[in-house]
Parts: C-alpha cells; structure tokens; sequence
C-alpha cells in the first residue's frame, strides 16, 4: 500500500543562485491560488488510507502567510496516520514563533532546515538570506515550540572552498547538536544563475576528500552514515526519504514534483501557469522490468544497509543471484559490493563508486 505523500511549495521569498528545483518567487495572490489547485490535486489521487509520511518541501513552504501555511498544513493533516511522520521544509529567515505555532498546532513533528554553511562569504555567494546566527536562532525557537526531529543541510564543494573551510563549517553545524544532517556536494545545473556564471563543480578528487573528511568527522561525533548524503543520531532516520531509497511507491502533488503509482512514474509540469490551469501532469513513464531494477539499485545501494535478498525476490519473482551471481562476483572483488547477513550492499569505498557498481550490474 502507497505510504507516503510529497507535497511541494514552490514559492521563495529570494533565490539561491545555485537552485534548480521547481520554484517562483512568492506572491500572495499566486499563493492563494495555488494552494486551492494542490488541495484539487491531492483530492484527485483519491488517497483512502492513514498515510505513514507527508513531506511538505519546495521552494519554501514555509514562506507561506501564517493563515495559508495554517490551511494547508490542516488540509493534510488528516491523511496521516496518528504518529505519521509530518515533515516540513524551512528556511531560517522564515522562522517565527507564530509559524512555530502553527506547526505544532497541526502536529508537524520534523523539521528540516536549509542553513548551508556557518560562512558568511559562501551565504552570500550562493545568495541565502540568512546569516549563520539567525539559523542558529531559528533552531532554538524550533527547540523551544517542542521540535526535537530536527535535520539541517548542509552544502560543500563550494567555489573555492577549501577543506579547512570546510572543517569550520562541520565543526559549526556538529555544534548545531541535532539529531539529523544531510551533506550535499554542489552540482552546478543549467538553468542557475551558478551555471550561467560559469561556476565549475569541485574536481573529483577534492569533492571525494570533503565527503571523506565529513564521514569521518560525522562518525567520530556519533551520526550514523544511513545514506549516501544522510546521516542521523539514534535512529532518527526520515522515514519518508526512506520510500524513495527503498524505492517504494508515493504520491506526489505541486509544482513539478514526481510521483511513482502502480508501476508508472510521473512528473508534474514546472510551469505555474500550466499548473493553476489544472493541468498537473507533464509527463509519464510506464517502467518496464529492466527500468525498475535500475532504479531499485539506483536507490537501494545508496543505502548503507542496502537491500535484504527476500524484498529483492518478492519484488522481482526472481533471486538476485539467478541473475547477477557474475556481476557481483567481480564487483565484490573488486571491494564495491558485498552480501551480509542477507543483504546486499555496497561498500564504503562502493558508496563513493555508485556509477561503476550500476554500469557493472547493467
Ligand atoms: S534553495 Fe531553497 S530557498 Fe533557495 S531558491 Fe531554491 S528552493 Fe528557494
């Protein structure tokens, strides 16, 4: 049974100059309109059952006025389960004690922050609008309104950051002391004002040193690497990025967000005007048998516990050794994937090479 719902808010207040999710910036008006069409959109996927997660990212949900952000978050409450997982997406600036009100009131139990990094050179860089002292007050507002599922992100392979830059970063968000980090490494997409600038990603072998330096510092204070770019204390594992990693069905709703039902993924349009016009989807993909394996290794093997071979064959109707005994003979000599109390998994050195396990398994 489908568990988990997306929602996304498109609406930003300013932005980053090295984003390319679906987003716009906020207008009251578009805003308004926009939440009628996503309650018709959710309306329209005819959920019937308690959800385990809801997930509200974007954008910036919460940038939303204090009585829409309060009719949204109302209109999904009730497809969740009792002690469902409901998480939402914030940024610093847009922390109040009001908004923190509101989260609680509609029992919003996880929140995730976009801080980035404690630097002010590379804030302003990449154009966030908040100051590291504002993030940190952020989080203890959010820690006083009654929030202890609490994750930040955290951005590295900066343009010109070093690995010393990189370590006051780690030491100011381990300082943060949350239960839950997401680390990503700067891609530079087309379409960013990052990309028009000409600004390049950081080489491999720098970018591979700042993961390594991350892991072992998040290790050393306690996080648990659950995920390539996650890491969590005490199993405070978020359960709905989980579905994706286990690459199991879910709703979604809003502004380009993608969803994956019945053997079919779809994508929803990026186009607002498209989208207040009541045409949702844009696109839709029906997976054939070779598609879904590669995107249960794409998500599975980026999991540190990976895939357990029962889940495998029950999926598939086939053992995973019927058919990839010679793959992952090589690959485990090679020390990229290994089988463990019946699971199969990558390795850490595997973790760091995803593309040549995948480009082996195919
Ligand atoms: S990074 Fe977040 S806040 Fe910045 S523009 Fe993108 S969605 Fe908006």
């Amino acid at each position: 049974m489908v568990s988990s719902l997306y929602v996304h808010i498109p609406f930003c207040a300013h932005i980053c100059r090295y984003c390319d999710f679906a987003k716009v910036f906020y207008r009251d008006d578009w805003a308004f309109s926009y939440l009628q069409e996503i309650k018709k959109e959710i309306a329209e996927l005819r959920i019937s059952h308690p959800l385990k997660t809801i997930y509200v990212g974007g954008g910036t949900p919460t940038c939303l006025s204090e009585s829409m952000l309060d009719d949204l978050l109302s209109f999904l409450r009730p497809y969740l389960e009792e002690d469902g997982e409901f998480s939402v997406e914030a940024n610093p600036e847009t922390i109040t004690p009001e908004k923190l009100g509101i989260l609680c009131k509609n029992k919003v139990n996880r929140l995730s922050l976009g801080i980035q990094s404690s630097l002010p050179k590379y804030l302003s860089l990449m154009g966030r609008k908040h100051t590291f002292e504002e993030a940190k007050e952020a989080i203890f507002l959010a820690k006083k309104a009654g929030f202890s599922n609490l994750s930040v992100d955290l951005i590295y392979g900066l343009p010109g950051q070093n690995l010393s830059e990189l370590d006051s970063d780690i030491s100011a968000f381990l300082a943060l002391d949350l239960p839950h980090l997401s680390a990503y490494s700067l891609t530079v997409n087309p379409g960013t004002e990052f990309y028009a600038k000409g600004f390049q990603e950081a080489e491999d072998e720098l970018a591979g040193a700042m993961y390594e330096r991350i892991l072992f510092r998040l290790r050393k204070a306690g996080y648990e690497r659950y995920e390539v770019s996650n890491f969590a204390k005490n199993g405070h594992y978020c359960r709905h990025n989980l579905t994706y990693w286990k690459d199991e069905e879910y709703y979604a709703a809003g502004l380009g967000a993608s969803g994956y039902l019945g053997k079919k993924r779809y994508m929803n349009t990026r186009n607002l005007s498209t989208y207040l016009k009541g045409k949702h989807r844009s696109e839709e993909e029906n997976l054939t048998l070779e598609s879904e394996l590669e995107d249960f290794f794409l998500t599975n093997l980026r999991l540190a516990s990976g895939f357990a071979e029962k889940t495998f064959e029950k999926r598939f109707g086939f053992s995973f050794f019927s058919r990839y005994q010679n793959q992952f003979e090589t690959l485990h000599k090679m020390g990229l994937l290994e089988q463990k109390e019946g699971c199969i998994r990558a390795t850490d050195r595997g973790i760091l090479l995803l593309d040549r396990i995948l480009i082996n398994l195919f």
